[in-house]
């Protein structure tokens, strides 16, 4: 049984919009289409405003307004464009709440993350990046007895930038602070499942920077993220979602071979050493908290710690108290701020889940905790609400092997630090892993030998904007947040001079 949450106390519905144009060229603009798509809120299932239907045509006016903006936003002092980023920051920050609410009714998510941690961060990575630009002054040449060489940074142009639902005004920020820092303009379409938030976002900060920095174009992806990802007029291309449309991305920005960052799905491991259990209680606790954190933010995480490996000795004593934890999670409105789970992002979402819930049962998978959809009541019915679930089986089956996406961990056992190793790296992604030990040789040698971009240790579900983060394998290439990201966004020109 999972505890149900009192309705109470949840949070008020800011009122939105009937519905919201693209933004472009620093106006609302309508759809060239005239067609509004509904924007619903998982919460409940109910439409709750419209977003405008972009098409290629769009997307080129959208282009046109970057491109006349990069000429003179493209030549722009670092330190200018440090302080816009931090007036950014500074309106997210005093409009936290606001956002954080908006989020929560677009996407699902629980409002205590949103406030916690989505908003906080975005507000983080502009001040970063803001800082990361001014740390530069100064330091562009090198010298030699008879010669200079200058290398420049020089903004790499125009970007379209295509976003994901699962942390849509998070992952909309991790792409437009370094685009913006490095000096280019930027179109971004967000995912059709979650237009809202960063319209709503526009509202707040659309009057920050000169008019056609930043566009944003709304709608589907074919009609709107194909177009923006194909077109000649567009020097980059950053995407985060799924493996298989990142794939299409990269076909499409290759026929104008520009570079491409793609941050795609994940299988993520959490490794569960012997000397867990031996530890104090506090480290027990923390690495308990750790296995449950595959339902954070609903199990819509590309970092999902969606694979529960533990030591054999360890696993009757430690799965037991994770089971429990698990049970414990409390589930309904996300705009209750006791709820720790909300609903899926979507319908298609909520299906999806609830089919590989299935295929696991199919499989003979064991279900150790959940298994089912979460029935709301309460005028929430409609919403797409599913109980965290454990399900205990082996590495082979395909709820092991394929992405869920939702709050669902597979959890087996080893019997030496090799098979631990082999079991985590038997996968086709590589973004995160978990490892989890009081040995000082695992605790080094382990995350060595894992194949993923960003393996915690002892920890787990920490972004901070100064560490990069990006896949191995199919999990993708570049690099998100660290300074590094800029040059994602640059080119550099060397000037050497002899005089
Ligand atoms: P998705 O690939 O379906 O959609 C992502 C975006 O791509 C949306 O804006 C969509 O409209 C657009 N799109 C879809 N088809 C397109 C096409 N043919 N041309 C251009 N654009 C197109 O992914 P999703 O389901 O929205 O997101 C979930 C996926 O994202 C998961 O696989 C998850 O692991 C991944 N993800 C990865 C990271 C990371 O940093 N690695 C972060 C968050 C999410």
């Amino acid at each position: 049984t999972v505890a149900v949450a009192p309705t109470p106390n949840v949070a008020e519905r800011p009122s939105f919009k009937s519905r919201y144009d693209h933004f472009i060229d620093g106006e609302w603009v309508a759809p060239s289409s005239g067609e509004y798509f509904d924007s619903i809120s998982p919460i409940d299932g109910k439409p709750f405003t419209q977003a405008a239907r972009g098409n290629a045509r769009d997307i080129d006016k959208a282009i046109d307004a970057a491109l006349k903006a990069f000429e003179t936003w493209g030549k722009t002092a670092a330190a200018y464009r440090s302080n816009l980023l931090l007036k950014i920051a500074q309106i997210v920050e005093d409009n936290l709440d606001y956002l954080a609410t908006v989020e929560c009714i677009d996407n699902g998510k629980a409002i205590r993350e949103t406030r916690a941690a989505d908003l906080p961060l975005v507000v983080d990575h502009f001040r970063y990046f803001a800082g990361v630009i001014r740390s530069e002054e100064g330091s562009m040449s090198e010298h030699d007895e008879t010669t200079v060489s200058i290398n420049l940074h020089e903004p790499i142009g125009i970007v379209g930038q295509i976003i994901p639902w699962n942390f849509p005004l998070l992952m909309a920020a991790w792409k437009i602070a370094p685009a913006l820092a490095a000096g280019c303009c930027v179109v971004v379409k967000p995912a059709e499942q979650t237009p809202t938030g960063i319209m709503v976002l526009m509202e707040l900060i659309g009057h920050v920077l000169p008019k056609g920095v930043l566009n944003v174009v709304t709608g589907f992806g074919v009609e709107a993220g194909k177009p923006l990802a194909s077109s000649p007029r567009v020097n980059k291309v950053a995407f985060t979602g799924e493996t298989t449309t990142g794939r299409l991305i990269m076909q499409y920005a290759s026929e104008n071979l520009i570079p491409v960052t793609m941050e795609l799905g994940g299988k993520s491991p959490n490794i569960f050493f012997e000397s867990v259990m031996d530890a104090d209680d506090e480290f027990l606790d923390k690495a308990v908290e750790g296995a449950v954190m595959f339902a954070l933010n609903q199990g819509e995480v590309c970092t999902c710690p969606s694979r529960i490996l533990v030591h054999e000795h360890i696993y009757d004593a430690f799965i037991k108290r994770v089971v429990e934890r698990t049970k414990a999670i409390k589930l309904g409105n996300p705009l209750d701020p006791t709820v720790m789970m909300g609903a899926q992002a979507s319908d298609d979402q909520y299906q999806k889940i609830l089919s590989y819930l299935d295929i696991g049962k199919q499989e003979g998978a064991e279900v150790l905790a959940g298994g089912e959809a979460f029935k709301q009541n309460g005028g929430l019915e409609n919403g797409y609400y599913i109980q965290p679930t454990l399900l205990k089986g082996n590495n082979k089956m395909r709820v092991f092997q394929e992405e869920i996406f939702g709050p669902v961990s597979c959890v087996t056992t080893f019997k030496t630090t090799e098979e631990a190793i082999a079991i985590a790296n038997d996968s086709l992604y590589g973004l995160g892993a978990g490892v989890w030990t009081r040995d000082a040789h695992e605790l080094y040698q382990v995350p060595r030998a894992i194949q993923a971009g960003r393996v915690w240790v002892n920890c787990y579900h920490a972004y901070p904007a100064h560490a990069p983060f990006g896949g191995y394998k199919k999990s993708g290439f570049g690099r998100e947040t660290h300074k590094m990201m800029l040059n994602h966004y640059r080119q550099t020109k060397n000037m050497l001079i002899s005089y």
